[in-house]
């Protein structure tokens, strides 16, 4: 007796957010900080999302925040704990992913 392959989970709208290709996706959010001395701009992704973008999109708001979050008081320590904050999700995405999809 064969036991047939348990179907791969997808959601519904079956398309990633970023790209808008039809690809295997989960949810991640991910913050961004930018400090200009006296004020601050903060940014949040979120979204449903493919690896290949979950994943680019990591390293490109993680080397903003690395080059352009820490200028200011208060963006300091914002940035500190998004780039923790981010790294925790990401990890997070990365193992569910592999969980759930593989
Ligand atoms: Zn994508």
């Amino acid at each position: 007796m064969e036991i047939a392959a348990r179907p791969k989970p997808i959601s519904i709208s079956g398309h990633c957010k970023v790209c808008g290709q039809v690809k295997n996706h989960l949810n991640l959010s991910l913050h961004q900080n930018t400090g200009v001395i006296i004020q601050r701009y903060s940014k949040t992704y979120s979204g449903e999302m493919c690896r290949d973008c979950a994943k680019e999109l990591f390293y490109k708001v993680q080397l903003h925040n690395l080059l352009f979050g820490w200028w200011g008081t208060i963006s300091f320590f914002v940035t500190a704990a998004n780039l923790c904050m981010n790294t925790v999700s990401y990890i997070g995405y990365s193992l569910k992913f592999k969980k759930t999809f593989a």
